[in-house]
């Protein structure tokens, strides 16, 4: 009889524990006009995780015109701008092991769409984040703030 009792908490905890998780959407358009369609994200604070859909609206290649959606500190954000300048076209214009980026999609051309998903835990309620396009010159016109909570 404990037995039972116990495994049926245990069950009931478990039920509980998964359904406060919560990835919350968003959906990006980028195009060749080097513009977001979106200059402020809100994350609600009952996220657990965040999933950025990017999408490419445009018809040029990736070589001239592409995109991807990178998330850091403002405050580190112009230097990582610079970093990812130098880290070249085949690391996605991002600079590889990095803990100044929290996240970031791959580098999209034109048709394209891409995703990336990760944990609010790395976020801190109140905090300054800026999100921004690590393309050599994008990041002027291509930007805009995450907030969390
Ligand atoms: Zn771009």
């Amino acid at each position: 009889m404990m037995t039972r009792l116990f495994f049926a908490g245990c069950a009931l905890l478990f039920a509980s524990s998964a359904a406060m998780a919560e990835t919350c959407d968003f959906q990006i358009e980028s195009t060749d006009q080097m513009t977001y369609s979106t200059s402020e994200m809100k994350v609600g604070a009952e996220c657990t995780d965040v999933k950025v859909t990017l999408k490419h609206t445009g018809k040029l290649p990736v070589e001239s015109m592409g995109h991807n959606w990178v998330l850091s500190d403002t405050g580190d954000y112009q230097a990582v701008v610079q970093a990812g300048m130098s880290a070249g076209v085949e690391a996605d214009h991002v600079p590889e092991g990095d803990d100044r980026v929290i996240a970031n999609t791959e580098l999209i051309g034109g048709g394209e769409s891409t995703s990336v998903t990760f944990p609010t835990s790395d976020l801190k309620k109140g905090g300054d984040y800026t999100f921004f396009c690590s393309f050599p010159g994008h990041s002027g016109a291509m930007n805009g703030k995450l907030i969390f909570g």
